[in-house]
């Protein structure tokens, strides 16, 4: 696990950090409120062990503003004060924290403090994925594109960078389904998702938008650019058979490209490209997506298999 530890004092944050590091944890260390939101929303943590008396903001206030945002909302914190008092322990909680420890601390009471916040941070990471993932495709699913759409759009704003969306959808799924059933049918959404996965960079963002749909988005890749990937991609998809219980065929899909925003239509990226109409001006994913899918549609309208660009 990752532990990020916050205290003021020297002392403190070494002993617990040698604690901490010898349960085979890996140690993120702050020496004060303010540091220890700033290390917690620039570095994923699983645990926190927050001192109360800290300068600049208290352990209390590290809580509620963990808690208020949602890059740390779900992380477990546990709050250590030398107060031997109930009051503090019901204001710790009260905070948000999800447990309370006295200093000094006991090694033993620590270790046994952080397995139980493991499991539950586990879980609760577990539940987060779950949450963003489609489970027959293992993509991620429309909302969690939505959600990461929007941080690439930013992204490619900041930097001038083109950004570039393509929608597929495969052809005639439901007949896919009609012929063969349905376990053929989510045997080729899989292996749809693979071919996507598989063809695409690390950082191409790939998920399943519903139903036969599917979502790309490719950054630092302008309109000039784009249609090529979404051509060698219904090449690749139009030549891989879908297998299952014996029975083999074949399927195609029809794809429609837009560039996010403008930015980089010439597909020239970075150094010399106009950043696009920025901020105020830009729009968000959904006005992409919305130009994506009714070239997705001329495709369909066209005969299907083949890659359509907006506009
Ligand atoms: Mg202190």
């Amino acid at each position: 696990m990752r532990v990020l530890i916050a205290d003021d004092t020297v002392l403190m944050r070494a002993m617990l950090s040698e604690q901490v590091a010898s349960y085979g944890h890996e140690v993120i260390l702050a020496r004060d409120g303010r540091e220890a939101l700033d290390r917690a929303w620039s570095e994923p943590f699983d645990i926190a062990i927050i001192d109360w008396e800290m300068p600049h903001l208290s352990g209390l206030e590290v809580c509620w503003h963990l808690r208020a945002d949602p890059r740390s909302a779900y992380a477990y914190l546990i709050l250590m004060t030398a107060h031997d008092d109930a009051f503090y322990e019901f204001k710790a909680l009260d905070a948000g924290a999800d447990d309370f420890i006295h200093k000094p601390v006991n090694s033993a009471h620590l270790k046994a403090r952080l397995k139980a916040g493991g499991r539950i941070a586990a879980m609760q990471q577990q539940l987060l994925d779950q949450a963003r993932t489609d489970p027959l495709t293992g993509l991620a699913n429309r909302r969690s594109v939505l959600e990461r759409a929007e941080e690439e759009i930013a992204r490619s704003r900041r930097y001038g960078h083109p950004l570039s969306v393509v929608m597929a959808d495969i052809d005639h799924f439901k007949r896919i389904n009609d012929t063969y059933g349905h376990a053929a049918g989510d045997e080729a959404l899989k292996r749809f998702a693979r071919a996507l996965h598989e063809d695409l960079r690390p950082c191409d963002l790939v998920g399943r938008y519903g139903g036969e749909e599917f979502v790309v988005l490719l950054p630092e890749t302008g309109i000039a650019d784009a249609p090529m990937v979404a051509e060698r991609l219904r090449a690749r998809v139009a030549a891989l058979p879908v297998e299952q219980d014996g029975v083999r065929f074949h399927m195609t899909a029809s794809f429609g490209v837009a560039a996010v925003d403008g930015i980089g239509v010439d597909g020239i990226g970075g150094d010399g490209a106009a950043p696009g109409p920025g901020p105020a001006g830009g729009r968000g994913i959904e006005a992409a997506l919305t130009e994506a899918d009714a070239a997705l549609y001329r495709a369909k309208e066209a005969g299907r298999n083949r890659v359509v660009v907006a506009g």
